[in-house]
């Protein structure tokens, strides 16, 4: 931080008060460095409003002393999104204190919450008044409403309700020079102009400071069936995908794709682990069915129940048909907690294995098969021994295709990081898929957006970013 200019520390206390300041002296280092410890950044100060008007306020001081705004919620992205420059002239803007749900109205199923609050406490509150939040990612604990609208986040459950964009009713931003934009709509439908929140979602603090959402609530499904199932290959999880969501009548809840290198590394960090099968498949899926209806509990004359039924009978055609090979169906609760925490515990242990190449990739579901065999063959010709951990929410044709160096560490590993990257983005391109599905483009990916996007599209959204930032101080340096 840039002790040279301690009048911006007097005037950002003299904004917030003195306990919503957090200078050199302070702890600051979790806010300066991304969840990956990638990227590390400095600021005059970390300032953490509690209020609508008091970010207001910064932005108005920011934008007159041209001081740059780096707004931050859990930190929890993956993009280096939320990490500001070394230049020291940033003031890192944590919403986290702005957590207050402001109305949850039952009758139009839907919540007003501020930004900083913490996405599992939203489930919870949904919960507490009998509705259900749909939004579910492994980083829930602890990213933030205010977050996974800046990064339009997608997680589980996207496969039936959607990104956090189609969750999104009504916003309320903060502009640079602090104008505020009150867009708290509850409306299901609103054709009266631009549609300006869409704009917001997705744009990962580089027009605007959210700090209220109005967001859907949904009933809460009360009657689940989880599988684990080794399948044949990525074709037969395509082909079991649709044969789920047609007996089930689209009540997929949660579809994902987990190699058998996603189990391998997970047990090495996590050997206490339960295992799903007896043994590790090739290729494997976990998936979810769920009935808002509670009578699809009542376990019938078959010993079943109809969700469970469901659920059977789809695999026992499957397993005939040679696309299942073994399948396990949560009798309990435990048992359904233990499923996910396979899925769930997945991003931490690639983290801890060390070396690794991420991705967050978007295929048409027709071409997942073809992608995922020219990466495995592609990837075997760079090191047969990289970990190919190509897994995540196929069931909307998302692939993390992580790519984890070899068992015991390599060397090696960050001289074939480019050819591992271009080998993707060029089976992304050939394949008609993006390069980011749902983690965003921060600083990891703002360059190969510019290669991905034609000149127009780049033009476009620099004059957008223009318009709404003119001396771009938003958040620079991320996404264009
Ligand atoms: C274990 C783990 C699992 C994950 N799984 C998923 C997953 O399944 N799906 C998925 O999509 N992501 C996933 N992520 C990534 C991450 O959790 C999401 O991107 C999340 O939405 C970030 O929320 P956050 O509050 O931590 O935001 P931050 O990391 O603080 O910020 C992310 C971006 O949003 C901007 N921003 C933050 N708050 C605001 C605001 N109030 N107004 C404007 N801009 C703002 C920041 O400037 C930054 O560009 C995972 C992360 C972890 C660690």
């Amino acid at each position: 931080m840039d002790d040279r200019k301690p009048n911006i520390i007097d005037d950002l206390i003299g904004l917030v008060g003195n306990k919503a300041v957090l200078q050199t002296t302070d702890d600051t280092a979790s806010y300066l460095s991304d969840w990956h410890d990638r990227f590390h950044g400095s600021a005059h100060a970390v300032v953490l409003p509690e209020t609508t008007a008091q970010v207001a306020a910064i932005m108005a001081y920011a934008d007159k002393h041209d001081i740059i705004v780096v707004p931050q919620g859990g930190n929890t992205g993956f993009m280096g999104g939320a990490t500001p420059d070394g230049s020291g002239n940033s003031i890192l803007l944590s919403l986290r204190r702005m957590n207050k749900v402001r109305e949850i109205d039952t009758q139009n199923m839907s919540m007003t919450v501020e930004a900083g609050c913490i996405l599992q406490n939203l489930q919870d509150v949904a919960e507490d008044a009998g509705l259900y939040f749909p939004l579910n990612l492994a980083a829930k604990g602890s990213c933030t409403i205010g977050g996974n609208l800046g990064t339009n986040a997608g997680g589980l459950n996207v496969v039936r309700y959607g990104t956090t964009r189609a969750l999104t009713l009504g916003l309320e931003v903060v502009l640079m020079g602090g104008e505020v934009l009150e867009m708290l709509s509850g409306l299901r439908k609103d054709n009266t102009g631009y549609d300006l929140k869409d704009l917001f979602v997705g744009s990962e603090g580089t027009l605007g400071i959210i700090t209220a959402a109005t967001m859907r609530l949904f009933p809460k499904p009360v009657a689940l069936s989880t599988a684990f199932a080794e399948i044949r290959d990525v074709d037969a999880a395509v082909e079991l995908l649709h044969r789920v969501q047609a007996a089930s009548g689209g009540m997929i809840e949660a579809f994902e794709l987990i190699p058998a290198d996603i189990l391998h590394v997970l047990f090495e960090s996590f050997p206490d682990i339960q295992r799903p099968l007896a043994t590790i498949g090739p290729m494997n899926v976990l998936m979810e069915i769920g009935s808002t209806n509670p009578a699809y509990n009542e376990v019938g004359g078959n010993g079943s129940s109809p969700i469970r039924s469901i659920m059977e009978s789809v695999l026992e055609t499957a397993f005939e048909d040679g696309l299942v090979i073994d399948a396990t169906i949560a009798s309990s609760d435990a048992q359904r907690d233990a499923l996910w925490d396979v899925r769930e515990s997945s991003p931490e242990s690639h983290k801890r294995a060390g070396k690794l190449v991420r991705s967050d990739v978007a295929l048409p579901q027709s071409a997942l098969s073809a992608f995922y065999a020219d990466m495995v063959a592609g990837v075997k010709a760079i090191d047969p021994k990289i970990r190919i951990c190509g897994y995540g929410h196929i069931g909307d044709g998302n692939l993390h295709f992580n790519l984890v160096q070899a068992a015991g560490g390599d060397p090696d590993f960050d001289a074939k990081a480019p050819k591992l990257l271009e080998l993707l983005y060029g089976n992304v391109t050939k394949y008609g898929g993006s390069i980011s599905a749902e983690h965003g483009i921060g600083q990891v990916k703002r360059d190969q957006l510019a290669k991905v996007k034609s000149p127009a599209i780049i033009n476009t959204m620099k004059s957008i970013k223009a318009a709404l930032d003119p001396k771009n101080l938003m958040n620079p340096g991320k996404v264009i």
